[in-house]
């Protein structure tokens, strides 16, 4: 199916709906998640569709801590199946001693974001990312499914917002990230997420908005 054709067929589904089709239309699926602030609602869609999917988890060795303890909490209470993504270790001590997010953060999020995912996505049809409009300028025109490079992306939560994160994830007894509570509503690598509303927390004072992986 065209992409075209592939965005009329899922416009007006839910997002769980839309999860239940792409396993109709696709064979192939990668699933990332960053344990964010709203990776729950995603990870539980997903989790009731499909419990046996493989959960990428990109670690760039630069997470809070209470990122990683997130990431414990939701595999442990959804029986999720975690697989850890890591960069290769000579271009991350690189970045660490150069602190490349300081210099260069771009080159940075390439070395411990991009390159790595890039090694796997060549496996797959279909890239899953929980992007929604609401989240930024970049995202606002963004349809169910992208043509990104030679993947194709599927954001099923494109239409939602923070607050229909919120209202499923308490509604499903959730738990939050434990940094949403000291102000991060978006939180990244330590060295680049500050306290913030929306992503106003990510990369401050640089131009620099998104990570590269999706946009
Ligand atoms: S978010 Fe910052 S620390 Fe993390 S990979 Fe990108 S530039 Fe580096």
């Amino acid at each position: 199916m065209k992409l075209e054709e592939l965005n009329i067929k899922y416009l007006l589904l839910s997002p769980e709906e839309r999860i239940r089709e792409l396993y109709k239309d696709f064979d192939k699926v990668l699933f990332t998640s960053s344990f964010g602030t709203t990776a729950a609602y995603l990870l539980h869609l997903f989790h009731k569709v499909n419990p046996n999917e493989t959960i990428y988890f990109l670690d760039t060795t630069y997470h809070f801590n209470e990122t990683i303890e997130y990431k414990e909490t939701l595999t442990r209470l959804l029986n999720l199946n975690v697989v850890d993504v890591k960069p290769e270790d000579w271009k991350n001590n690189f970045t660490q001693k150069d602190k490349t997010w300081n210099t260069d953060p771009d080159l940075c999020c390439s070395i411990n974001k991009v390159e790595p995912i890039d090694k796997i996505k060549v496996n797959y049809d279909v890239w899953v990312s929980g992007l929604m409009s609401a989240q930024s300028v970049h995202r606002q025109n963004l349809k169910v499914f992208e043509q990104k490079d030679d993947i194709i992306k599927f954001y099923p939560l494109i239409d939602q917002n923070e607050a229909n994160a919120k209202d499923h994830m308490k509604a499903n007894a959730l738990p939050q990230h434990p940094l949403l509570s000291q102000g991060y509503s978006s939180v990244g690598c330590f060295h680049c997420t500050v306290a913030g509303k929306g992503r106003s927390g990510r990369w401050v004072n640089k131009s620099k908005t998104e990570c590269g992986l999706h946009l």
